[in-house]
């Protein structure tokens, strides 16, 4: 394991066996390790909620648009745009989450990505920036990526809601059933080789299931109709309240390379 290596563990915060009377290390130059020191955090600090406040983007925010009554919403057919499916997302009223949303949240990334990683749904910092991910849980998640040679900007990272749930809330069933459209059609665009579902609500809605989050990690699912590799870990804001699950996330993102790596033919991600 090289000092590239050491440094990216070193951003997780997981501990690296270190023989005793070894010598200090120096990190290499130009590795970035992201400062993220859950430990010193108290919890309830480690919510999205609980970034800086920045101004809302009112230029691009949506009006409180009033959600279409369910008996007159179906579903659209897939576009073959991502212009015009943004668009669409941007103006989608289906579901009561319109009227809360600063603006919708449509998904960030290499539009020829090979990797798509999804997420649950916008937290406050996400309603207010228009981009999953970021913020504390976005720090992290960056980190995890590049723990196995991935720079955020070389995938594709969306959520399965669009509009973020008042107060953090689960998404509800029937949110997801109107919103899990978007996200196919963006599957359908973007066609990647494997696909990272980061936490409960994202496997479990991935996958038609109520399996605990426990029994769907460390094996390898598939989805859709391209049989899509599809690997589970831990969310990275609950990683932020439970630092002693990050020695399992890395074991799932080295099962997530590994068989990124097998069906590439050890190809570069
Ligand atoms: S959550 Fe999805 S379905 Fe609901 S209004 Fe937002 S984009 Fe539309």
């Amino acid at each position: 394991m090289g000092p590239l290596r050491h440094a990216y563990l070193d951003a997780l915060g997981i501990d690296r066996w270190v023989p005793r009377n070894a010598p200090p290390e120096v990190a290499p130059q130009g590795v970035e390790t992201q400062s993220v020191a859950p430990e010193s955090v108290a919890p309830e600090s480690l919510t999205q909620a609980s970034q800086p406040a920045q101004p809302a983007l009112a230029k691009h925010a949506n009006p409180r648009p009033a959600p279409l009554e369910p008996s007159t919403w179906t579903p659209l057919p897939p576009v073959a745009d991502w212009g015009v499916l943004r668009e669409r997302v941007a103006g989608c009223m289906a579901c009561d989450l319109c009227k809360t949303r600063t603006q919708t949240v449509f998904g960030v990334g290499n539009q020829q990505a090979e990797w798509l990683v999804i997420g649950e749904a916008p937290g406050a910092e996400e309603d207010r920036q228009g981009e999953p991910f970021v913020g504390r849980a976005g720090q992290l998640l960056n980190a995890m990526l590049l723990a196995i040679g991935l720079p955020r900007e070389t995938v594709f990272i969306a959520n399965i809601l669009k509009c973020r749930p008042p107060a953090n809330r689960d998404p509800k069933p029937e949110e997801v059933s109107k919103c899990l459209p978007y996200l196919s059609n963006q599957i359908a665009l973007l066609k990647p080789r494997i696909m990272l579902a980061v936490g409960r609500i994202a496997a479990q809605n991935l996958l038609a299931t109520d399996a605990p989050l426990a029994r769907l990690r460390g094996k390898l699912h598939h989805f859709g109709e391209a049989n899509t590799p599809l690997v589970i870990t831990y969310h990275p804001a609950y990683l932020l309240r439970t630092p002693s699950d990050k020695r399992k996330a890395w074991e799932d993102l080295k099962f997530a390379r590994a068989t990124y790596s097998r069906i590439t033919g050890g190809g570069a991600a």
